[in-house]
């Protein structure tokens, strides 16, 4: 049975034993396990069914433990982690000869971030190693943006699920790689590029079509919910399309509302592209339980959140 609790403590029991246990931040929860321990790392990929060419982000609790982790780390990294640390951008550098090939997946980099969340940084404060944790949701399903999402997915395979609340952020962390000066962007998430380019200048966005890509965030398939679903220029249009189907909608704003349909999800209704970015997984996960044939989501303005709520949808319809 697994337990959902506020006590850190007994979390603490749990990680120091080598065992994995579900942690809230601020962009969606995850499944945490102590990096200096294979038996916990290989039961992160278990649980999770995933595969083990997608490494797993490290969390510290403060800048001074960057050189546990990471090696010859560029200026240009150190200004975003001056700028956005605690908060939703990963880092990704050259690892330390300590970190395991379980968490970096056999690469020689290792990605690290330190999580905006209060109950994230207690932990990792009175933990004497930093965690290893990825959202905490079977391989490309949609990420968890509540303890009860993930007890959900993993029931009696969890031991216990540390309470925070809902995600503030909502989507996972922005993810950055370093080449020669350049910054390259290897997964939009809830620290905006506008934000980024204002620190460092401009960001390169890394594209690639391959299955083992150099940021697995970037897999075409990832995010999904069980039905299907389809992104539209025009809602309307899309509904005359699929009229015989029973049909949810995702919705930015209060725009469309008028239209008649089984399950509706507005994300904001003050057309606050932050907000609806925080919204969006717990509405994909209640539309998956409306036994609906399709999701019809509408494409967002191409800003901001905009683009990392886009990049999600279109993972989510491949
Ligand atoms: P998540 O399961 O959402 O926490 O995703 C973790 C993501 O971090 C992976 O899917 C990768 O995209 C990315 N990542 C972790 N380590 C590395 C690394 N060494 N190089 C590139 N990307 C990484
Ligand atoms: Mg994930």
């Amino acid at each position: 049975m697994t337990l959902i609790t506020s006590n850190i403590n007994k979390a603490i029991e749990l990680l120091d034993n080598e065992d994995v246990v579900a942690i809230p931040t601020e962009t969606v929860y995850g499944l945490a396990g102590n990096i200096y321990s294979d038996k916990a790392l290989k039961k992160i990929y278990a649980l999770k069914k995933r595969p083990s060419y997608n490494p797993l982000i490290v969390h510290i609790k403060s800048i001074s433990d960057l050189n546990l982790v990471a090696c010859e780390v560029p200026n240009k990294a150190l200004k975003l982690a001056d700028a956005f640390w605690p908060g939703p951008l990963t880092l990704i550098l050259k690892k330390q000869p300590t970190i395991s090939d379980i968490v970096t997946a056999g690469k020689p980099t290792v990605a690290v971030r330190i999580p905006n969340h209060p109950v994230a940084l207690e932990l990792l404060k009175k933990l004497d190693y930093p965690v290893a944790a990825p959202s905490a949701n079977p391989f490309t399903s949609i990420s968890p943006t509540t303890a009860q999402h993930v007890f959900d997915f993993f029931d009696s395979e969890l031991k216990l699920i540390l309470e925070g609340g809902s995600c503030s952020k909502g989507v996972e962390s922005t993810i950055v790689g370093f080449k020669d000066d350049e910054v390259i962007l290897y997964r939009h998430g809830s620290t905006s590029i506008e934000a980024i380019e204002k620190v460092i200048g401009k960001v390169k966005i890394f594209t690639n079509d391959d299955v083992t890509p150099d940021a697995p965030g970037m897999l075409k398939k990832h995010y999904s919910p069980k039905t299907r679903i389809i992104i539209s220029d025009s809602i309307e249009e899309s509904m005359k399309l699929h009229s015989s189907k029973k049909i949810g909608l995702l919705l930015f704003n209060t725009e469309n509302v008028g239209l008649k349909v089984e399950c509706l999800e507005i994300l904001s209704k003050e057309s606050n592209l932050e907000e609806a970015a925080s919204n969006l997984y717990a509405a994909l996960h209640r539309l998956d339980k409306c036994n609906l044939d399709l999701i019809i989501a509408e494409k967002f303005p191409n800003k901001g959140q905009g683009k990392t709520i886009n990049d999600r949808l279109d993972r989510a319809a491949n």
